[in-house]
């Protein structure tokens, strides 16, 4: 719990799904692409959109970058320094272009996502082996955009004209799709008009800008017909989708969630992330009425000191947050909450971090991502003054990542005894293991036989580790009447 996971995720074109396989039968020629991603789960989802538009050119995903046609990365903004790593991966990358060109085999090199709409031009300019520059909106246009690369053309695309990807993200929704793993994300905002001091994410990504629901719809219950049974919705400020419904209205993530509810083989709903302003009563609501709605809620505060949240912008005071909170568990008792923090943002005191150390106690976790602040080229925070030096920052971290520790762990040690539904997704590290996930988003193991993947089983909860849960199947039961509504453990006090 080093990071927020955001930030810590990377994936190669094995995580993405392989649709490029069936085109490239139907075309007879195959080329590869690699996928490298980086980041959160926007970016998974990303990677995957990219191979499903790359698949009429007859593109097969490969997870071996010497055997890749097309090498892109798909590259996250969050960490420190996150473009100076980039131009260290493409550095390796000239040596493997270099030792396919002497063999004849020409590869193309593109970079997308977050380092690729803030740095843009200066990209191609640092790596003459880039061809292709695009930023997370025209992923849409991929196939056009290596046109003018095969052209001789070195392409820098960072539009923002996210309407378009969102409406070929929609005609895309009308193919077949080939079976997927049991649980998925699913893009239904991009953006943010937050303004939070700390974050490049309104630089790289623009304003909010939420799809249909008809999109949405159609593309949930397409995933549905392919064997998904949960989905994730997602965006950088999720809980502030606001979009048109098909007799007109704006409709918030409650009714949708309540719309996608009603979806036949979608047992399990999720979405993140959330900002606490974005809140609102229907969607605490939905966490009551819903049974598809996971007891599971990531709700980042970055900070207790009202001090800092001013500093920050995050335009709410730690007491709003504390009501929030109770309104949530009056709606949904025994959700576990997840959050993110930050440390040593600029002018954080030994009395503005016991804050944080305070609502942490206040609140109790079930998990918790934090990070030390590193600032943002670019960003109002990097330009403040009292930057917090860095040994201030690991001592404050550590201390903090120790009370969430406990925390985590008295969240797991209260579901021992517990049955509860468990959807069973891939094969586990041993043999004749299963690893599926609890409402609660833990990863629970147990030993199940592998036709029961993409089930969902009633699992008494048996034993506990750091980061998971160890289970046994109840045979002859499918799934419970398991509703997640039980008690928390108690909150430590403040
Ligand atoms: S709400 Fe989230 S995505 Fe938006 S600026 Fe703040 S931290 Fe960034």
């Amino acid at each position: 719990m080093t990071s927020r996971p955001e930030a810590d995720q990377e994936t190669t074109a094995s995580a993405v799904s392989l649709t490029a396989e069936k085109t490239a039968a139907v075309t007879g020629n195959t080329r590869k692409v690699f996928v490298r991603t980086y980041g959160c789960q926007m970016n998974v989802y990303d990677s995957e959109r990219m191979t499903d538009v790359l698949a009429p050119e007859g593109f097969q995903a490969t997870e071996n970058m010497e055997d890749a046609d097309l090498v892109i990365l798909n590259t996250c903004h969050i960490r420190e320094k996150a473009a100076e790593k980039v131009y260290s991966e493409l550095g390796r990358i000239r040596k493997v272009k270099e030792a396919r060109a002497k063999s004849g085999r020409e590869m193309m090199v593109g970079v997308a996502g977050c380092v690729a709409q803030a740095e843009g031009e200066e990209i191609s300019r640092r790596a003459p082996i880039v061809d292709l520059v695009v930023g997370p909106q025209s992923y849409h246009q991929l196939p056009a955009l290596l046109d003018k690369v095969r052209q001789g053309k070195k392409v820098v695309e960072t539009e923002f004209d996210i309407d378009a990807k969102f409406d070929h993200l929609s005609a895309r929704a009308q193919t077949p799709l080939k079976k997927r793993p049991p649980s998925a994300f699913l893009t239904v905002q991009e953006g943010c008009d937050k303004f939070c001091t700390f974050c490049v994410v309104p630089y790289t990504r623009g304003a909010e800008v939420s799809r249909s629901v008809a999109q949405i719809v159609s593309e949930a219950e397409r995933m549905a017909a392919s064997g998904v049974r949960e989905v994730t919705l997602l965006g950088q400020n999720v809980n502030a989708y606001h979009g048109v419904s098909p007799d007109g209205a704006t409709w918030g993530l409650g009714r949708l969630l309540r719309r996608l509810s009603e979806i036949d083989g979608l047992d399990r709903l999720r979405y993140t992330t959330s900002h606490p302003r974005d809140m609102d009563d229907d969607l605490i609501d939905a966490h009551r009425d819903l049974k598809t709605l996971m007891p599971y809620l990531h709700l980042p505060v970055q900070s207790g000191s009202d001090a800092i949240l001013k500093a920050m912008n995050r335009r709410h005071t730690r007491d709003e947050y504390f009501r929030l909170i109770d309104r949530i568990r009056d709606a949904a008792p025994g959700i576990a909450l997840s959050g993110d923090f930050i440390i040593g943002f600029p002018g954080e005191t030994d009395r503005d971090f016991e804050d944080t150390m305070d609502l942490i106690r206040r609140v109790g976790y079930g998990s918790a991502f934090s990070f030390k602040y590193s600032p943002r080229p670019g960003t109002p925070g990097a330009a403040m003054d009292d930057q917090v030096p860095e040994d201030v920052k690991s001592t404050r971290l550590a201390a903090l990542q120790d009370l969430v520790s406990e925390q985590q762990k008295a969240f797991n040690t209260s579901r021992l005894g517990m049955t509860c539904d468990v959807l069973l997704e891939k094969v586990g590290r041993n043999p004749g293991q299963l690893v599926g996930k609890s409402p609660w988003l833990q990863p629970v193991q147990l030993d199940a036989p592998e036709n029961l993947i993409g089930g969902i089983q009633a699992v008494e909860i048996v034993g506990t580790g750091s980061n998971s849960l160890f289970g046994r199947l109840i045979d002859g039961q499918d799934e419970t009447d398991f509703t997640g509504a039980i008690p928390a453990p108690a909150a430590q006090a403040g």
